[in-house]
């Protein structure tokens, strides 16, 4: 049974298979390699997924679901989100747990369910060009998505069917399809600018070995930030005209968006695009229109600040691992988003060395993932990825301030243990909190967990000594174990709300720090 490769994109997703040593992108029924990341309904509850949900788009913006990839595993709350809010057609609400619910009429669905349709029309679609079923995969993610997010994504396979056999970086899923077959010794950095996300990672090459050195990105960085930007911009200029705000029509506001996007694609290879939408109001009156003209030198001064955001990224990511751009032998770039003149010119200025565009954009990732499902299913051990965790993993100390255990570029799979003890005569339990972020306070940084070490035995304070280990697995999973060490049994450790306030962190003391 062949185990396919799946690059879930927040726009599009790719799946892949190895057939006879060769990857290939799977095609659709019309020979389309990529599957919009989309689900609608219609008025008679029937679900859409893929190329129909993206054409009720614009006609139904609000019955359609996009960008659920952004809003995996986050908190409704989050400023990420309150960021995005505006610019989504469909209704978004807090659930009872705090977390995104992605509302159309009297459905609420989880980004996580949507994540699942879409994998659920991969799966099929391999299925069907394969003949034969398909039950396993290998999934990229962001090099940057946190521990909840990569377990979300792995939690939308299982509801698709599919188990993960492994979860794999983007850009490290971009090197593999890179390198495969390539024996000479070399550093590459994997420049991949997607349709939410941004993430570049530097890895040394050769010989079937992928290591990766350092790796950053942002998660709230992507194609649809470019898309929004222009989209404002014709907005702008029709409230200067008109006095009418046309974001408070959601099909106008869509269908602005989608020729924002449609523009900034021409622009890529022409000059200049018209921007005409006709009727674009009809409800207060049907002769209001559109009709801009926008140049490929004013779409790269309004985009320019976040092209600009990206190469702060790679600077900060180069720093951080003691390497220059002139280090690097080839650029390579993947995403959709590579295609933009701007990216380019500005990347070949900053590595100093124009970027290798030889590889697919659009496919590189996905061909990559099945490379690495093909080696897995193979058990073979001709390629080995050497990979990292990209942020760091602190523990919560007095005055909330973080103490790194794991720092961020540590190779996976990779496990850190620390002794605490009690600080109270009898204290049967210590609330710890576990954050992921380079921040040096807990406000600064992702929450992961908080759990608790509870039925703590009965003892003086500080005699207690109880070993907690977290472990990143080579998905780059945590998971957390505690040991007392002087009985040896296995300690309950139990995540608890993670709104809770970890006062009792405040007096848990490590062993080793004293
Ligand atoms: P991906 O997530 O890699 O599929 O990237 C999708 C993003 O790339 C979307 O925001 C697209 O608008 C953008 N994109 C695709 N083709 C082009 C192009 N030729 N020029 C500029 N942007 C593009």
């Amino acid at each position: 049974m062949p185990v396919i490769g799946i690059d879930l994109g927040t726009s599009n997703t790719c799946v892949a298979v190895v057939n006879n040593g060769r990857p290939q992108v799977i095609l659709d029924e019309k020979g389309r390699a990529t599957l919009p990341s989309m689900m609608s309904l219609n008025r008679k509850d029937q679900v859409f997924v893929g190329h129909m949900a993206k054409a009720q788009m614009s006609v139904e913006p609000e019955r359609t679901i996009h960008s659920a990839k952004r809003l995996l595993g986050q908190r409704f709350n989050s400023e990420d989100v309150q960021r995005l809010l505006p610019f989504l057609t469909y209704k978004v609400t807090q659930t009872d747990n705090g977390l995104v619910g992605l509302v159309v009429d009297d459905h609420c669905f989880s980004p996580t369910e949507v994540s699942a349709a879409v994998l659920k029309k991969v799966k099929s679609l391999a299925e069907t060009a394969l003949r034969e079923p398909v039950t396993q995969a290998v999934i990229s993610v962001p090099a940057h998505f946190d521990n909840t997010q990569r377990k979300e994504t792995k939690r939308a396979a299982e509801i698709a069917g599919l188990e993960v056999l492994r979860i794999i970086n983007e850009p490290t899923a971009a090197a593999l399809a890179y390198g495969f077959g390539m024996d000479a010794a070399h550093t590459i950095a994997v420049y991949d600018f997607g349709g939410g996300t941004f993430d570049i990672s530097v890895l040394e090459i050769g010989d079937g070995i992928y290591n990766v050195l350092a790796t950053g990105g942002d998660t709230f960085l992507g194609g649809n930030d470019f898309n929004q930007i222009v989209a404002n911009w014709i907005i702008d200029r029709f409230r200067t005209r008109t006095r009418i705000d046309l974001a408070d029509h959601p099909i106008a506001k869509q269908r602005i968006l989608d020729a924002a996007e449609f523009a900034k694609i021409q622009l890529s290879t022409q000059q200049e695009v018209r921007i005409e939408l006709l009727q674009i109001a009809p409800e207060i009156s049907p002769s209001l229109a559109i009709n801009d003209t926008l140049t490929r030198a004013q779409l790269d001064a309004l985009c320019a600040p976040l092209v600009d955001r990206s190469l702060d990224i790679c600077q900060s990511v180069f720093d951080s691992a003691g390497l220059h751009g002139e280090n690097v032998d080839q650029i390579v770039m993947v995403g959709g988003m590579t295609r933009m003149p701007l990216i380019r010119k500005k990347v070949q200025e900053w590595f100093g060395r124009a970027p290798n565009t030889q590889i697919n954009p659009d496919e590189a990732v996905g061909i990559g993932a099945a490379i690495q499902a093909m080696a897995l299913d193979a058990c073979t051990d001709d390629i080995l990825l050497l990979d990292v965790i990209p942020l760091t993993l602190s523990i919560e100390a007095a005055g909330g301030i973080c103490i790194p255990l794991i720092p961020k570029n540590t190779k996976v799979p990779h496990r850190v243990s620390r002794t605490f003890t009690t600080s109270r005569d009898n204290q049967e339990s210590v609330i710890i909190s576990i954050f992921q972020g380079e921040g040096s306070h807990t406000q600064d940084n992702i929450r992961l967990a908080t759990f608790e070490l509870a039925n703590i035995r009965h003892a003086k304070r500080m005699e207690p000594r109880i070993e907690v280990s977290l472990r990143i697995d080579v998905n780059g999973i945590l998971s957390i174990t505690a040991v007392d060490l002087d009985s040896n049994q296995s300690q309950s450790v139990q995540i608890v709300d993670m709104n809770l306030k970890a006062l009792d962190a405040l007096n848990a003391q490590e062993v080793d720090a004293l």
